[in-house]
This record gives structure tokens, C-alpha cells and sequence, in this order.
């Protein structure tokens, strides 16, 4: 592989993988739901729990490259507390951020998530950063059958 660590893996990457936040099952989830990257062999379970429309919690588990882990610890501190429409909103935007040719996006507004918009210029990469958020979308629609992103 030849990209360049350096420009891609920024603090904030390296730190959600090290540390990834919310990491574990939860035990008293409402729903989960597997996704599968079988470009780079990134495997994770989303689980959710919710109140009416909001995200309560949510925690991930699995394997998978740090752009997978880490896309997936940004995440999902950032859904948490958010309604299920502000987390499609959410997608929307992430997914133009990272494959809309000029985004016409305000990185300010994505917090820590903007972390991740380096992937744009590794193509190969950018499933590893999406995996979790189609995986999130698929739960959220209803889907029972995992997700993956071929
Ligand atoms: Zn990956």
C-alpha cells in the first residue's frame, strides 16, 4: 500500500484507535447490526439503544483497520444523544465530505469527524471510513441482513 501514513493517520485518528470510545457490546441494545468492508477485512457490530428518536447509546465491536476503528469511535461520539434524523443528516453529509469531488461542506460544522476527510484522497480507504456509517444507516432503516460495502 502507498499511502503515507503521515498525512493520513492525523491525531485524532490515531488517538480513536488506540483508545476507541464507546468499544463493547451493549449488552441491553434495541438493535444491532453487523457490517462488513471485504476490501480490507474491517468487521463491526453496531448496537443502538434508543428513546423514541433518540439515540440513547451506542457502542461498536469488531476488528478492522485504525480508518475503520477509528471512523467508527468519531462516530459514534458523535451520534450519541442525537435524533435519528440529525443522524441522517449526519450521513448525508459525511458521505459528500468524503466522495463528492469539491464538497461544498463547512468542515468546522463536523467536529472531530472532519478528522476523517483525509481519506478522501485514498480511495482504497474510504470504505474502511464509511463502513460504520452505512452500517449505522442500514440499522436505523430497519435492515436485518449485515451490511456490506461491496
Ligand atoms: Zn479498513
Amino acid at each position: 500500500m502507498s499511502f503515507d501514513m503521515k498525512d493520513l493517520y492525523q491525531d485524532v485518528i490515531v488517538d480513536h484507535n488506540r483508545s476507541p470510545r464507546n468499544f463493547g457490546k451493549l449488552e441491553d441494545a434495541d438493535l444491532s447490526l453487523e457490517g462488513y468492508n471485504p476490501l480490507c477485512g474491517d468487521r463491526l457490530t453496531l448496537y443502538i439503544k434508543l428513546n423514541n428518536d433518540i439515540i440513547n447509546d451506542i457502542s461498536f465491536d469488531g476488528s478492522g483497520c485504525a480508518i475503520s476503528v477509528a471512523s467508527a469511535s468519531l462516530m459514534t461520539e458523535a451520534m450519541k444523544g442525537k435524533s435519528t434524523k440529525e443522524a441522517e443528516s449526519v450521513f448525508n453529509d459525511f458521505h459528500h465530505l468524503l466522495t463528492d469531488e469539491e464538497p461544498d461542506l463547512d468542515l468546522e460544522k463536523f467536529g472531530k469527524l472532519a478528522a476523517l476527510a483525509g481519506v478522501r484522497d485514498y480511495p482504497s480507504r474510504i470504505k474502511c471510513a464509511s463502513l460504520c456509517w452505512h452500517t449505522l444507516n442500514g440499522l436505523l432503516d430497519g435492515s436485518h441482513n449485515s451490511i456490506s460495502t461491496e
